[in-house]
């Protein structure tokens, strides 16, 4: 099969398209006919080498996909071959014709859902889900910043908050990703690149500051973002590139706090509660996944680059 290998930790060209043997499913293991894999920029970090997870050499990146069951090893009961699936993670890695996984990595991907939609489901949504859930304790009514709202994760958190019913107000840094917030579902968006938009967002809430911030890049924001919460609120930290001086009196005067979660760390309680809550709003519609960019598998070094540019839209994903 054809597959993306990484030999060298490095630049996006270390990302090579090779013909390597198919994997097989021992017990317990199925194997998906990948039709699409979603492209996070955690693949990239690992890439690099500069990430906590740090794979053996060579390996297949990726941990997003979505396709069909190909075949089932012994004991899997929960799928059978023609299957569509999402994945949550892979064995053999997901930018391939083909990946190996854990049966309890596969989860069913509704009909309404396209393939390429399925390859932005779990980072994207289960970290939103798990954002507002377990760490922005996030209640109808309450109000909500997504710093990011025009990227993959973000997209997912306006979607899930304002089916919640929050108010939800979004950022981005380009009109297209301030278009993209607002279709989805956010009742205000602010150009996070405008100086002063900190005090506009502010003045949004009449003064009273927003409950909850979902933050997709700290190390630039988080210090204003304390100065945006109301009394009891809370930045849930998403994404953060380094390091970033904070004024630990506005926490204080406020009762907030900074909560952060790793999705790698995620429980098996909450790992169950998230993949039924995201395979019943793909179900539902209230789950849309945007997919902004289609790329051929052998493009993925672009993908990559693509992936850390600024002007988000969507997910990007490459198809086998
Ligand atoms: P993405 O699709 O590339 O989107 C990035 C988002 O960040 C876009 O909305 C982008 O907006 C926004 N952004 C850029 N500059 C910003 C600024 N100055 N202030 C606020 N937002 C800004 O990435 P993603 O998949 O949504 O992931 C977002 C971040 O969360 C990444 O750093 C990722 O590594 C991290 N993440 C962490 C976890 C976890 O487990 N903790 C899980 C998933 C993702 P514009 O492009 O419109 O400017």
């Amino acid at each position: 099969m054809k597959a993306i290998l990484v030999r060298e930790f490095g630049a996006p060209e270390v990302l090579k398209l090779e013909e390597i043997p198919t994997p097989q499913p021992a017990a317990g293991q199925v194997l998906v006919r990948v039709k699409a894999a979603g492209v996070n920029p955690y693949d990239t970090y690992m890439r690099m080498g500069t990430y906590a997870i740090k794979p053996p050499l060579p390996y297949t990146p990726g941990g997003d996909a979505a396709g069909t069951i190909e075949s089932v090893g012994a004991g899997v009961t929960r799928v059978k071959p023609g299957d569509r699936v999402y994945t949550a993670n892979t064995l053999s890695g997901a930018y391939a014709e083909l990946a190996v996984a854990l049966e309890s990595q596969v989860h069913p991907l509704p009909e309404r859902i396209s393939f390429a939609q399925g390859a932005g489901v779990w980072v994207p949504y289960g970290t939103a889900f798990h954002a507002l859930r377990h760490f922005g304790d996030a209640r109808g009514g309450q109000t909500l910043l997504v710093h990011g709202a025009s990227g993959g994760v973000g997209i997912a958190a306006v979607q899930i908050a304002r089916a919640m019913g929050l108010v939800v107000i979004g950022s981005a840094g380009t009109q297209k990703g301030l278009d993209i917030a607002k279709l989805e579902g956010a009742h205000q968006v602010f150009d996070h690149t405008k100086s002063g938009y900190q005090d506009a967002i502010l003045q949004s809430t009449g003064g009273r500051g927003v409950d909850i911030v979902l933050e997709m890049l700290a190390n630039v924001n988080l210090g204003s973002d304390l100065k945006l919460l109301a009394t009891n609120g809370r930045v849930v930290v998403i994404g953060s590139r380094g390091d970033v001086p904070i004024t630990p009196r506005d926490l204080m005067i406020r009762r907030a706090s900074v909560r952060a979660f790793n999705l790698w760390g995620v429980t098996k309680t909450e790992e169950k509660e998230i993949h039924a809550a995201l395979v019943a709003g793909l179900e539902n519609g209230t789950m849309r996944p945007v997919v902004g960019k289609e790329l051929p598998l052998a493009k993925a070094a672009q993908a990559h680059k693509d992936v850390m540019a600024p002007g988000a839209f969507g997910k990007t994903v490459l198809i086998p």
